[in-house]
């Protein structure tokens, strides 16, 4: 079991040597929550990943207090579609209900599998695509209703050769989306991933660790707008 950076109240005090989103927001006394693919809980809870009883989680000392995790075991060719969407927001509006977290992951495999079973440009993988949109654009109202602001981004494209690592823009180049109360930067303009956990924080009222890439939404950005004219 992790205590992170002096333990609750110590948030503003880590570094990135021993700071993630989770652990900033644990230490500055948020409530946190996902619902993710297990390597978050290998990542980011501090203990033995042990299926099934992994599967569902609940720690207030952890950096994830409040998980539901699945695996990727049984998923390919011949089933290729991941836990479906419209049952991981399910997981999601559940997990809001019960635990209010301040700060709720939801990181879904949806697109991957098929993408690897397909590939990125083929009927397969865009009807995929087609159910996440329609699975979200059902859920997010309901999570807006409850107060939630919601950040949409992926971890990596998809090629036609079914897979992403690469250099390739498909495979590097991915949409962030935004639905919330804050002004955010121009809808063209190029941001990093790196300043996602900054502006996250900042929505939560909580103090990016030092050193961690600023954010470009959230009042922190707004005051460093005139020094920061590029995000990339
Ligand atoms: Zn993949």
């Amino acid at each position: 079991m992790r205590v992170y950076g002096g333990g609750r109240g110590a948030g503003a005090g880590q570094t990135l040597e021993n700071a993630n989103i989770f652990s900033v927001a644990w230490a500055a006394g948020k409530i946190t929550a996902a619902v993710a693919q297990e390597y978050f809980h290998r990542l980011y809870i501090d203990q033995t990943w042990d299926p099934p009883r992994s599967i569902e989680h609940h720690d207030e000392l952890a950096g994830i207090q409040h998980g539901r995790f699945y695996t990727m075991e049984g998923y390919g060719p011949i089933n290729a579609v991941a836990p479906a969407e419209i049952d991981l927001c399910a997981q999601v509006t559940l997990m809001a209900e019960r635990h209010a977290p301040d700060y709720l992951l939801l990181h879904s495999c949806s697109a991957d599998i098929p993408g690897h079973t397909f590939g990125g440009d083929s009927k397969g993988y865009r009807y995929q695509i087609w159910s996440i949109h329609n699975a979200r654009s059902r859920t997010i109202p309901v999570w807006r209703e409850m107060g939630y602001e919601v950040m949409i981004t992926a971890d990596h494209g998809m090629n036609a050769e079914k897979h992403h690592g690469g250099m390739e823009a498909i495979m590097r180049e991915v949409p962030f989306y935004y639905f919330g109360d804050e002004k955010g930067p121009p809808a063209d303009t190029l941001l990093s991933q790196l300043g996602i956990a900054a502006s996250e924080l900042e929505l939560i009222g909580v103090s990016p660790a030092t050193g961690m890439p600023p954010a470009f939404l959230g009042e922190l950005s707004a005051r460093s707008e005139s020094s920061e004219s590029e995000f990339s």
